[in-house]
């Protein structure tokens, strides 16, 4: 199977249904192809081996996925905010890219058009690629992953690994023919390509929210009649903040919101569901390599963890949910044996969607087929995953192996703390020295002394953080990952400031 395929049956199936954009003007199923199949003609005929999109979330973005996917090359989304230096590096990786974009100044020497110019291509007879002439083993989409733990790396997606995504993750059953989704996660991660194909695939109108603001995110929903939603956890904050303040519920016509891509604070996620009491929830656990998510926590979940008396029931509101039925999830130990149920250890999964390659490092699938997601944690006895942390920001303090996340879960409990982010600081006699970047509650206030008292008191002594940092906020990627270096930076290098 390839996205050619998937396209072919969207754009058979669902010809004069508007599918992309608003209900009164977006694009069909056969407007879409046609466009696509004019941007492809285009590619091929400048000998573009990379289609490289530059720009916000729009319709121009599925245009320009499907167009690469019809003339045989790799699509490359790339972060608009990315700095010269960074933007110039990945730019020099390339070899002949066609940049869509409409800021052509950042990419100097490239071969760019603009996005509304390649979505208006004359019309061809036919696109240089049929579907059959599409091997399921190419390389669809290149995306760079965050960056939060390492340098950014190029993870290549195989047209087998998305189709398998779609395959084991999309449900028919509940969809409508008014279905509409609003996509307000960044173009250049995984969530926007995954969101845009399995909506398409399902028969969903997708809407696109270029500039995310809470005030934005509601009316759309209100105007476009939004039956579904894909946010990230600060944007699910900002939204619940925004109710609050209107003193207003959620949009009655939101039958799901899914989150996912960074941890939620499990304050957030019990404000939402109290503000929305007429929409499903779903958390979505996944990573760039995996094609998307691997497990959830569904609707039923949510509701049934608020509703139970039960601490371990209750608990599963702050867990990734159980694995997808297309892919396996395991949580190994040291020496590669399934950890036992509440044992923390490497969660690693496997199954067709899977791709766990780079362009830079070629696979880190395993022999045996599994992926390490150097995520840290553990399974419940219900089969529920609990992701808590990852294994970069293990802290080895004087050899000493420490794991943010306990130290975290107990800073958290402190009552004039919001939040809590644990790294490792250089030291020169331990190696790392624990540091705790906290923000505390509005109007509340603490001591440094405070704060590693309430650790001490609750942990090992050895667990008891060396520096205490008060932040105002966090800074974090665009999809909601605390960037931890930039933290360790504001002790290392103390005039640093969280963007
Ligand atoms: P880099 O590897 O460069 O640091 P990245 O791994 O942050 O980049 P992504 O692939 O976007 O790039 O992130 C995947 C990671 O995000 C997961 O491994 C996990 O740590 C975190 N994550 C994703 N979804 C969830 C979720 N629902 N709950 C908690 N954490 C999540």
């Amino acid at each position: 199977m390839n996205l050619a395929m998937i396209l072919d049956m969207v754009a058979d199936g669902m010809a004069d249904r508007v599918l992309i954009g608003n209900k009164e003007d977006g694009l069909t199923g056969a407007t879409l192809r046609a466009k696509a199949s004019a941007g492809a003609a285009h590619v091929a005929s400048l000998g573009a081996d990379r289609l490289v999109y530059l720009g916000p979330n729009g319709s121009g973005f599925p245009v320009a996925l499907f167009a690469a996917t019809l003339a045989g090359v790799p699509f490359l989304p790339l972060n608009y905010r990315l700095g010269e230096e960074q933007l110039g590096e990945i730019m020099s990786r390339q070899t002949a890219p066609l940049v869509v974009t409409d800021t052509p100044e950042r990419v100097p020497g490239s071969r760019t058009i603009g996005i509304a110019e390649f979505a208006s291509l004359p019309a061809v007879d036919a696109a240089p690629l049929q579907a059959y002439e599409i091997e399921s083993e190419s390389v669809a989409v290149l995306l760079m992953t965050s960056g939060t733990t390492a340098a950014p790396k190029s993870a290549v997606l195989r047209h087998s690994n998305l189709t398998a995504y779609l395959f084991g993750s999309v449900e028919f059953a509940s969809v409508e023919e008014t279905d509409a989704t609003l996509v307000s996660v960044p173009p250049y991660h995984i969530a926007a390509v995954a969101n845009c194909l399995s909506n398409l695939y399902a028969g969903r109108r997708v809407v696109y929210l270029d500039v995310f603001s809470p005030g934005e995110w509601l009316d759309v929903v209100e105007k476009q009649g939004i039956t579904h939603a894909m946010v990230v956890p600060t944007m699910l904050s900002r939204i619940v903040a925004e109710l609050e303040t209107r003193g207003t519920e959620g949009p009655a016509s939101l039958r799901s919101v899914s989150y996912g891509g960074a941890k939620i604070a499990a304050e957030v996620i019990e404000r939402a569901l109290q503000l929305f009491p007429a929409t499903g929830f779903v958390n979505a656990y996944g990573l760039t390599e995996t094609a998307s998510s691997i497990a959830v926590l569904g609707p039923d979940d949510h509701r049934e963890a608020v509703a139970s008396e039960d601490p371990a029931v209750r608990a599963r509101l702050g867990s990734v949910g159980r694995a997808l039925p297309s892919v396996e999830i395991e949580v190994h130990d040291d020496e590669g044996t399934v950890c036992a149920p509440g044992v923390v250890g490497d969660i690693v999964v496997r199954g067709p969607q899977v791709a766990g390659e780079y362009l830079e490092q070629g696979s880190k699938v395993q022999s045996d087929g599994w992926f390490p997601t150097r995520d840290r944690g553990y399974v419940d006895d219900a089969g529920f995953i609990f992701v808590r942390g990852r294994s970069d920001d293990t802290i080895i303090r004087g050899g000493e192996n420490i794991a943010p996340a306990e130290i975290e879960d107990v800073l958290g409990r402190h009552p004039a703390v919001l939040e809590a982010v644990v790294a490792g600081v250089p030291d020169v006699e331990w190696g790392q020295v624990i540091g705790a970047f906290v923000q505390l509650r509005p109007d509340a206030q603490a001591t440094e002394d405070e704060v590693r008292q309430w650790v001490r008191e609750r942990l090992r002594g050895s667990k008891t953080p060396d520096r205490v940092v008060f932040v105002e906020e966090f800074p974090t990627t665009p999809t909601g990952k605390v960037v931890r270096r930039e933290l360790v930076a504001l002790v290392t290098q103390p005039s640093a400031q969280p963007a």
